[in-house]
This record gives C-alpha cells, structure tokens and sequence, in this order.
C-alpha cells in the first residue's frame, strides 16, 4: 500500500511498538487451529481483511481486531508467546531496525489460572536474548499497565525490578485515555505504581493525547513522571503546555499510520501533527505502534512521512537520532547505539536503493 521509489532508510530504531499488535498474519490462522480456537475465519485473506485497517475509523474498533483476532491465538500459552516473539525479533531485524522497545501486557497473555505474568515476561525476554544474538538487533521491553486494570499497576512495577536484568527497561499507561474526560479520572494506583517506578529508576513512557486531550499529556508529564509520551498530538492545541514540553525536550512516541486509522488524527497526511513537530524541532520519533492492523512495517511509516507528511529525508534521520537520545537503555549502551549510528548517518550509507 505504501510501496514508493523512495529508497529505504536503514538502521533504524523503534520506540513504540506492541508485541501483541505485531504478530505474522501467517502465523495466526495455523496457530488458532493447532490450538483449536474458532476466529470465525478460514483463509489468510479473510483474515487479512477482518485485521488490516484500510481506512480511518476510530479507536475502539482498532483495538477490536487485536482483542478478537489476535489475543485468544496467544493468550494461556507459553509456546505461541515464544512464537509471537521470535518472529517479532526476525521482522524487526528484517525492517533494518538495530534497536527496538516491545511492549506489552503480561497480565492480558496469562488467560486462566495456570501462567502467571512471570511466565509470560520470561519467555519473551528469553526468546529476545536468543535473537539478539542471532541477529543485527538489540531488543528492550517495556510492560503495559492498563487504564482500566488499575489492580494490576503495582505489580507490573514489580515485574519491572524483577526482570531489570534481562531487558526489561520500562513501564508503560495504555488503554483509553478518553475516559480521563468523561467521568473516569486516572485511578490513584497509577499515580502510585509511576511514582513507585520512579524511584526504583524504572523509565516511563505513557499513552497520552493520542484521543485524549492535552490535559491528559500534562498529567503524565506531572503525575506519571512520563520520561516519554506516547503519541502526544493532542498537545498542539495548547500552546503553553507545547512550548513548556519543548524547551524541556519532551520525546513524543509518534505513529503516522496508526493515528490515521485510529481517527487520533484528520485523514490528511499533509496536516499531520508530526508535521508541526518536524519544522518546530521537537524530539520525535517514527513508529509502527500495532504493525498488524496498519499493515505497515517501520520503513512504510517513513515513507508515509517523507511522501505524504512532506518531511525532508533529512529531517526523519534526526528523528532515529532523537529517538537513540530517548532509548531506555543504560547510559554506556545508549552511546553504543548513538556512535554506531553517528557513523553510520555522517558518512552517508543509510539508504538502500
Ligand atoms: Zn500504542
């Protein structure tokens, strides 16, 4: 859909991605009936068709197809998480992306009594260590607290200090922020379980001003200690709170693709947030957010920013290079990655013809 002769920017890196959003569509129908779980379809393009968005619609019915084509396929069982990450890992390397931050929400894999979260984060974090090193690419997690599974927020803090070892770098607020401004405030154990990170070091990131307003930003930044935001568009309309996140060099998680689907942003790619963010120099990186409903991978973003956003070829580099300043990563392994791709940006071998 986004094919162009635009040639591809290599070395890459990707911020905000949901394990769970990510899964082959190939993969799915064969494990759904190994399994023995119905999805009601029964080929590939049938799948392809319930799952890929083609079109802006909103963001209930985009979080719909993972909840009923991807999630029963995963949950409960340890050998499709295993699965779901290896071929994550492989496709990410394929997309020429060097570093990638996962995220996802163990609590919503375990599916019945039997797993625990515990489970679930270390078999991803086994397969990732696998892959790395097998392949050109370093991979971190991030776990998901939910807006609406307030419970759960403090053990994920837990479960981020238990596998600090072996990648997981940081904590995340997903689900609907909408309902922060009909009735259904930030539940106080957020407040609590962020603050908590805090203090254990543990980086924050949170999904705000996505289709949530720019009060719902400036709550993260304030209250959840947000290192990074999620998204973030819905900042611009307030000018005071846009130029504050500025000058404090604020890194927003930005996804073309996804927010067009999601309805979080107008059709026109030409007006797009990330537009305002490009030309008034704020820290922003390019993300695919759930690669299996927007059908794209991480190079058809860039190509979505360079041809329909309009941002010279220039300017989207500095985004990967802003995004490597944001890395969760520790501060040795994040010059690492910024040297290596200094290197590789100053002497011009990034694009594949
Ligand atoms: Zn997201």
């Amino acid at each position: 859909m986004y094919q162009s002769e635009v040639p591809t920017i290599t070395a890459k890196v990707q911020l905000h991605v949901h394990l769970d959003g990510s899964p082959r569509l190939s993969s799915i129908l064969p494990l759904a009936r190994k399994r023995g779980i119905n999805l009601n379809v029964s080929t590939e393009e049938e799948l392809k068709k319930a799952v890929v968005m083609t079109k802006p619609e909103t963001l209930t019915t985009f979080l719909d197809r993972l909840t009923t084509y991807v999630l029963p396929v995963y949950k409960g069982c340890l050998d499709a998480v295993r699965q779901l990450a290896a071929e994550f890992a492989e496709d990410m390397a394929a997309d020429n992306i060097i570093y990638t931050e996962a995220r996802f929400c163990p609590h919503l894999l375990v599916g019945g009594a039997r797993l625990t979260p515990d489970d679930i984060v270390e078999v991803v974090c086994d397969e990732f260590s696998k892959a790395e090193k097998m392949l050109n690419i370093r991979l971190r997690l991030i776990l998901c607290c939910m807006r609406s599974m307030p419970e759960i927020s403090i053990d994920m803090v837990r479960l981020c200090e238990k596998f600090r070892d072996r990648g997981v770098v940081g904590i995340d607020l997903a689900g609907d922020e909408n309902a922060v401004e009909h009735g259904h405030p930030t539940d106080p154990r957020h407040f609590k379980a962020f603050k908590l990170a805090k203090e254990k070091n543990i980086y924050r990131t949170v999904h705000a001003g996505e289709n949530g307003s720019a009060a719902v930003v400036e709550e993260a930044v304030d209250k959840l200690f947000a290192n990074r935001i999620g998204h973030g568009y819905r900042v611009l309309p307030d000018k005071e709170l846009y130029d504050r996140l500025k000058a404090e060099r604020m890194h927003f998680e930005c996804c073309p693709c996804s927010s067009v689907f999601t309805g979080a942003c107008g059709p026109d790619f030409s007006k797009h947030p990330i537009k305002t963010f490009a030309n008034d120099g704020v820290s922003f990186s390019l993300n695919t957010d759930d690669p299996v409903v927007t059908g794209t991978t991480l190079s058809d973003e860039f190509v979505v920013a360079e041809t329909k956003v309009g941002i010279a070829r220039e300017r989207l580099i500095q985004t990967i290079l802003d995004g490597a300043e944001n890395a969760f990563l520790l501060p040795h392994e994040k010059s690492e990655l910024q040297k290596h791709l200094s290197a590789i940006y100053e002497t011009g071998q990034h694009c594949h013809q």
